[in-house]
Formats: structure tokens, C-alpha cells, sequence
């Protein structure tokens, strides 16, 4: 069996073999040939940490396993990160362990490999602002990845902690593109793409501030009670996501569909979009929204496509067990 090490995974993998992988499991899974198996998420009781596991298997692509990790709020104090996670992935035909994975590094660019795919099939192709709304450890991930789809020729960011904007307009700055800090409200004046990537646990954009014709990918709400978008706005907007069933529970649909404001009908996987069976954007003025809340299958899929890097660049460790 295979041992990826996060430092490798960091060599061998870019967010561009992200963004294939991902494509190719969303579009499985709205095919139904990949399926994500039911979330567990338990506080243990221990360092105040929340630990779980995100399994799944695709039929497709032949990648079963599970991702175990979690939330460790003590370890900043200890140098370390305070998400930790690590892939086990198993072979299909035999259920032998093929793979461990250090899945850190991995989850911040599975996360953005999926708005940025967002991006490449609803926003307008005439994109030219990029609105960044939270500055934390993804939103630099986020941005990279988003540059990658459209010409962008600007970003304009908002963050509740604005000493953290910096390290953004870094990111900003190293990509070539100009950074402007702006409040809200003229970030939505000006964005064509708005990515909103927080623990916000109320709406951080309000539905009079995006202008026709952007597109949003939602990727903080992750958890039940968080929100980061205006209902009205979600209620307005063309909805896709990565997985109906966490859409309406722990994403940002949970509120627009707590007020009654739309139902699960009016929800479309993205993977329908990849596989042709739905358009996507229908018109330059429509407000298409992408709500991002994180599936196993992202997971298993870029340590997949890790794992299979490492050992053809020679860089996994092959052990026997
Ligand atoms: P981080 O701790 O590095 O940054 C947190 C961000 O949220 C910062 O921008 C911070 O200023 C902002 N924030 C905190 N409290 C806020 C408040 N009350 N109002 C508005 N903004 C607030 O976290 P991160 O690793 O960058 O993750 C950001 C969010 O993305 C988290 O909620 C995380 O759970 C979520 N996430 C989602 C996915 C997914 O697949 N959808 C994957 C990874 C992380």
C-alpha cells in the first residue's frame, strides 16, 4: 500500500488535476454512479475537538473510501493547523487498503477545484471582477483557483477580520491581479463572480447589492445554523450544488428553504450541468448561485488522483502490510 505524505501531495498535485477530478466525481454523482455515504461528526468529548468520517464510493471511477478528520481548536497553540485529516483509500475489487493520504492540503483544493468549476460552467464568460468575501486559510485557495476560469482584470474583497485582508491581496498580487479592499455593498456593485467563503452565522450579502448576471459560489456553510447569503438573494438566484441532500440541510439553501422561500425542486446538482442535462445559464441578467458544502467524494477523489501522481513520480512510500 501506498503512504502520500501532505508534503507530496503539495508536489505532485495542482489545482488543475483538482479541478478534473472533482468535475468527473460531480458529474458521477449526479449520473448516480458515485454516491457519498451518511456524514458522522461527533464532539468527542476531548480538547474540544469534533471528529468524524465522509466515506463514499464511485462506481465510475472506481474510488471507494473515506476521509477521517476534524476540528481540533487547540492546535494553532501547538504550530499545527486546527482542521487535520487523513484519506484512507481502499481497493473496490478486494477491500485491501491502497492508500493513506494526508488529506489537509488536499481539502483546500478539492474545496476550491469546486466553485472554481463553478465558475467555468455559470459564470458569464465576459467576467472581469472577482469579488472575495472572508480572507481565512481557504479564501487564498479559493481565489487561485477561481483566477484560473475567467479573465479576471480585478479583485475587490470584504473581510469581517480586516487584518486578515492582507495575506489576500498577497495572493491577489502574486497572481498579477489589482486588489482593492471594499465594503459590501460596493463589492456587489462591482463583482461579476462573488466567492463567499466564512464562518459567518448570518447573511454577510444582501439581495439589492449583487447586480444582474453575477455568479456566486457559496462555500462556507458547511454546518447547520451558518449562512453567509440574504434568503432573498438564494430565492432569486438559479441554484446549483455539489449534493442536494446537504444543500437543504447544512448549506446555504437551508434558510431560503426554512422560510418557505423555494423547495428541493428548485435546487440542481452541478453535475447535471457537466453532463449536458441542464444548460446552466440561461441569460446574461441571471443570477446563478453555486452552494458548495463539501462531499466525501471531492475528497476521495484528488487523493485519488494523489495517490496515483505519487507512485507514477515515484514519490509515494510503498510499504507492505
Ligand atoms: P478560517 O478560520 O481560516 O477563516 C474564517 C473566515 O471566516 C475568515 O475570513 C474570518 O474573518 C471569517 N469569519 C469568522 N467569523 C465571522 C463572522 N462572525 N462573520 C463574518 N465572517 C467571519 O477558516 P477557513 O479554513 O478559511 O474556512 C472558512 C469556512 O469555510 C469555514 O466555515 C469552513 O467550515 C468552511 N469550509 C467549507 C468547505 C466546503 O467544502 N464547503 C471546505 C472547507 C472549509
Amino acid at each position: 500500500m501506498l503512504i502520500v505524505t501532505e508534503e507530496t501531495c503539495k508536489e505532485v498535485v495542482g489545482s488543475s488535476d483538482a479541478f478534473s477530478a472533482v468535475e468527473d466525481v460531480f458529474a458521477a454523482m449526479a449520473k448516480g454512479d458515485a454516491y457519498n455515504f451518511p456524514v458522522i461528526r461527533e464532539a468527542i468529548g476531548h480538547a474540544d475537538a469534533l471528529y468524524g468520517f465522509k466515506a463514499g464510493f464511485d462506481r465510475a471511477g472506481l474510488v471507494l473510501g473515506v476521509k477521517s478528520g476534524g476540528y481540533w481548536p487547540g492546535n494553532m497553540e501547538k504550530g499545527l493547523g486546527n482542521h487535520q485529516s487523513t484519506v484512507f483509500l481502499f481497493d473496490p475489487d478486494t477491500g485491501q487498503l491502497h492508500a493513506l493520504v494526508g488529506g489537509n492540503y488536499l481539502t483546500a483544493l478539492r474545496t476550491a477545484a469546486a466553485s472554481s468549476i463553478s465558475i467555468a460552467h455559470l459564470a458569464r464568460p465576459d467576467a472581469k471582477v472577482l469579488g472575495m468575501v472572508g480572507a481565512g486559510h481557504q479564501a487564498g485557495f479559493q481565489l487561485r483557483a477561481a483566477a484560473q476560469q475567467r479573465d479576471f482584470e480585478k479583485v475587490v474583497a470584504w473581510n469581517f477580520h480586516t487584518e486578515m485582508l492582507p495575506r489576500l491581496a498577497e495572493v491577489a498580487g502574486e497572481i498579477g491581479l489589482p486588489f482593492e479592499a471594499v465594503e459590501r455593498e460596493q463589492l456587489g456593485a462591482e463583482a461579476d463572480v462573488i466567492i463567499s467563503i466564512t464562518s459567518a452565522h448570518e447573511p454577510l450579502m444582501m439581495k439589492d447589492w449583487v447586480k444582474p448576471g453575477t455568479h456566486l459560489a457559496s462555500m462556507g456553510t458547511d454546518t447547520k445554523g451558518k449562512q453567509e447569503l440574504d434568503p432573498q438573494l438564494v430565492a432569486q438566484a438559479t441554484v446549483f450544488t455539489d449534493e442536494i441532500a446537504q444543500s437543504i440541510s447544512i448549506g446555504e439553501t437551508q434558510h431560503a428553504i426554512a422560510a418557505g422561500l423555494i423547495g428541493e425542486g428548485d435546487i440542481t446538482p452541478i453535475g447535471d450541468v457537466i453532463n449536458g442535462k441542464h444548460p446552466g445559464r440561461r441569460s446574461d441578467d441571471e443570477i446563478t448561485l453555486f452552494d458548495g458544502t463539501g462531499v466525501g467524494l471531492q475528497d476521495l477523489a484528488v487523493a485519488s488522483a494523489a495517490a496515483k501522481l505519487a507512485e507514477e513520480q515515484g514519490k509515494a512510500q510503498v510499504i507492505t502490510l
